[in-house]
């Protein structure tokens, strides 16, 4: 008995699962294959102690695009989470993104004009005309001071790279402010699914069946001979053996604890963006719901280079990948039954509601 299929979609993540949801929608059939035993993908959610964990690390849904957060928003209501991450500096602490509270503290300074003026004294000897890494856009945004005590660590330990082997627009994901405001996103729409993001997924690929613990590439061709076309959203390099050689990620490593205290560090993240600690954050999950448990859950979070057999997590866009990369890309465009998607299967560093937002763009131009 072989079932025909419109869609095979492999990887049951946020891209996945808007793509299968469109498709059913429009009458579609769609089989869902994911090799772990749970769906969600890298924003799976689960329960310890009443308490929902972000199992991959912390996820916080922010948008500027109104379409996007009106398409979440019917899977799940969303809370009123504001990220305000705090930096721990050898135990100073420091807020989060660079704002007036961040300039006070490393300067005394109180108003918009002596944070600006000070930055400007600091970058006089350091400015950089197009600065060309990391290292260089990090200072001319906020001074050698900010950069040495919040950027450098906490970004050589992120991506095990010096900060100028490191791409500049990273650092532009971070907001620069001269108003007294922690929080983290400069979009209007923020917030993090209540009952956690396995339970969104859940709702948008429902009446869909789902097959987990299936290993796509392990039986490649006989996946394939079950639909008219495959989503792929695994690793781009690993679809194609990785006969140009492996692209390069990012790997993440959680040490979860529970802990008989009820807050333990007062934030849901704190990071640590000194060189010596070996972790880059500790997350606190109960935080992200305003969760008023007994105990606590925490993570602490390790950055690792990725090797086989380890979770990919960040594309490492620098140049030498982004030209491996393309030709990878080359070959997925000659590939007319197979659609690459999200942040594997495209390379990118996208974040959640981009994904939903290509998700949704390659839905409209597949029906037409
Ligand atoms: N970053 C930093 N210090 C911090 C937090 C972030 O220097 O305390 C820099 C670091 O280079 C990081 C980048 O900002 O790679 C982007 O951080 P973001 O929080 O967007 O990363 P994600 O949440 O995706 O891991």
């Amino acid at each position: 008995m072989n079932v025909k299929y419109d869609f095979l979609i492999v990887g049951a993540g946020m891209y996945g699962a808007v793509f299968a949801h469109e498709m059913n929608k429009s009458g579609k059939t769609c089989l869902i294959i994911d090799k772990r035993s749970h769906v969600a993908g890298n924003i799976h959610t689960e329960k310890v102690e009443d308490i929902l964990v972000h199992q991959y690390g912390a996820h916080i849904f922010h948008t500027s695009n109104k379409e996007v957060w009106n398409y979440v928003n019917q899977f799940a209501e969303f809370n009123r989470y504001i990220n305000s991450p705090i930096a721990n500096y050898y135990g100073e602490i420091y807020n989060l993104p660079f704002n007036m509270n961040t300039f006070n503290k490393m300067w005394g300074v109180a108003t918009p004009d002596e944070a600006k003026l000070r930055i400007q004294q600091q970058c006089k000897d350091n400015y950089v005309e197009n600065p060309q890494n990391l290292q260089e856009q990090a200072i001319n945004l906020v001074g050698p001071d900010i950069y040495e005590k919040l950027i450098r660590g906490y970004t050589e330990k992120q991506w095990g790279r010096s900060c100028t082997e490191i791409p500049a627009f990273i650092i532009r994901r971070l907001p620069v402010r001269f108003t007294y405001d922690n929080n983290y996103f400069k979009d209007p729409y923020q917030g993090i699914p209540i009952g956690g993001y396995t339970a969104m997924i859940e709702r948008m690929i429902e009446g869909i069946e789902v097959k987990l613990n299936t290993d796509y590439l392990l039986e490649k061709e006989q996946w394939d001979s079950m639909a008219d076309k495959v989503i792929y959203t695994g690793p781009i390099d690993a679809y194609f053996d990785n006969r140009f050689g492996v692209l390069e990620y990012r790997s993440l490593r959680f040490e979860t604890e529970v802990l008989d205290t009820a807050n333990y560090q007062g934030n849901a993240v704190v990071n640590y963006t000194d060189r010596e600690t070996p972790y880059t954050r500790i997350i606190e999950h109960k935080h992200f719901e305003f969760g008023t448990q007994p105990k606590t859950v925490i993570s602490r979070e390790y950055s690792e280079e990725w090797k086989r057999g380890d979770e990919p997590y960040y594309p490492i866009n620098d140049e030498k990948n982004n030209i491996l990369y393309e030709k990878y890309k080359a070959l997925a465009e000659a590939e007319s039954n197979v659609i690459f998607g999200g942040r594997l299967g495209e390379y990118k560093y996208y974040d959640m509601d981009k994904v939903v937002e290509v998700a949704l763009q390659k839905v409209k131009a597949v029906l037409g």
